[in-house]
């Protein structure tokens, strides 16, 4: 019988290249493959399993919000909307949501609002400044905004009105704004350039810097969002608020779900702006309010926080035992490993051997991620397993 690797090779666009592990089942951080073996889950569905696999509150949601409703369109008023929004609205002092399914989706969207900001309120300003080694999704227009030459050439002509500048430098940014600025777009942590924190001035500064200039700041928390970075919200580790926040990934807890958050000033949208089919259906914010809610009640984002500080204290016992490993930064649950050499790839497979996935998310560093539900004794076994993982490299 042919393996599910040439099945899929027969039928499926070739976009990416997979892991060789098919996973069937999962309970909290453990998932099982198809061959009966258990792995620790520090990847997490890439930071979106945010209550870990198969959780009760989740199930729960799943199972009533199925047997009443699961999609009428967005013609009709459906209640899961209206309570989601208004738990998201609460949570993070801004004005109003505009549901969708995606990151991307809701980065196009985020892009849009600050455009027609621009046109209304700048006198026609499109130009979005983001930063090198971010990412904001794959669609034409957030794959511009992403910058990464790699993900762009081949898809050209790609739309304009984008400009980058280097992460974590004010100069840089205050540098590259002119009248023809909107917005400046950025993650609070660079999730997939590799864990990068900026430094705890950065970002109030970029707040107080779109201030003086009349343009919005645009955060991108479609990964550090939902408790990941051990607040709610990434940027609630400071004293402002963005004027538009995306939101996916830990949003649904698995279920595709995103959100574009807006505060008053960027609220332009109006009727026929903007729109989705699937976007905010009662099934999927039905799922989410679940997860939201059970972030909030249970004081989630907070145990991330201490959650993650213990991993990464963990992990920097690592730095004396084992000399391949340059440093350890992260925030909360979003944790990377550097190392001196481009051995994050070994180290992966050697740790996946060994019981353990994380993602080698820069060719010198891999990326730990797991449900913020995760338990101190499974942080220290996956710390760990890692180091073995390390003594089986380090050797090679
Ligand atoms: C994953 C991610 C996206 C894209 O989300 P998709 O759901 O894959 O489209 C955008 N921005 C950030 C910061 C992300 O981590």
């Amino acid at each position: 019988m042919a393996s599910i690797a040439e099945r899929e090779a027969a039928v499926f666009l070739k976009t990416g290249a997979r892991v060789p592990l098919t996973l069937v089942r999962g309970e909290g951080t453990r998932v099982w493959d198809d061959s009966g073996k258990e792995y620790l889950d520090f990847v997490a569905g890439i930071s979106t399993d945010a209550l870990g696999h198969a959780h009760p509150a989740m199930l729960k949601a799943i199972n009533e919000q199925a047997q009443q409703l699961i999609h009428v369109s967005n013609i009709f008023y459906t209640v899961p909307q209206v309570d989601l929004a208004e738990l998201i609205v609460r949570e993070s002092g801004m004005a109003g949501v505009f549901f969708c399914n995606s990151g991307a989706e809701a980065n196009e969207g985020a892009i849009k609002l600050a455009r027609k900001w621009g046109r209304d309120h700048r006198n026609g300003a499109f130009e979005i400044i983001t930063a090198e080694n971010a990412f904001h999704g794959r669609t034409l227009t957030t794959v511009t905004a992403t910058g990464n030459p790699k993900y762009m050439d081949p898809f050209g002509p790609l739309p304009p009105g984008f400009v980058y500048v280097p992460y974590n430098d004010i100069d840089a940014l205050r540098g590259a704004i002119n009248e023809k600025t909107c917005a400046i777009m950025l993650e609070p942590v660079q999730g997939e350039g590799g864990v990068n924190v900026p430094d705890p001035e950065y970002l109030p500064a970029v707040r107080k810097l779109c201030d003086d200039e009349n343009i919005l700041l645009m955060l991108d928390e479609i990964q550090t969002g939902m408790g990941r970075t051990g607040t709610m919200f990434g940027f609630q580790r400071y004293d402002f608020t963005p004027d538009i926040m995306t939101l996916a990934k830990g949003l649904g807890g698995g279920i595709p779900v995103a959100v574009i958050v807006a505060n008053e000033k960027a609220s332009v949208f109006e009727p026929g702006d903007h729109g989705t089919t699937f976007g905010g259906q009662p099934f999927a914010t039905a799922v989410a309010l679940a997860v939201a809610q059970t972030l909030v009640d249970e004081g989630i984002p907070q145990q991330a926080a201490e959650k993650g500080d213990h991993l990464q204290r963990r992990l920097r016992a690592l730095e004396d035992t084992h000399p391949e490993v340059e440093g350890v930064r992260g925030q909360g649950l979003l944790v990377a490993v550097a190392f001196k050499n481009d051995i994050a790839a070994e180290v992966a497979a050697a740790a996946r051997d060994l019981g353990l996935l994380c993602n080698n998310v820069r060719p010198n560093a891999i990326r730990l991620m797991p449900p913020l539900t995760v338990s101190e004794a499974e942080i220290d076994r996956a710390v760990e397993i890692l180091g073995e993982a390390l003594t089986i490299v380090g050797d090679a």
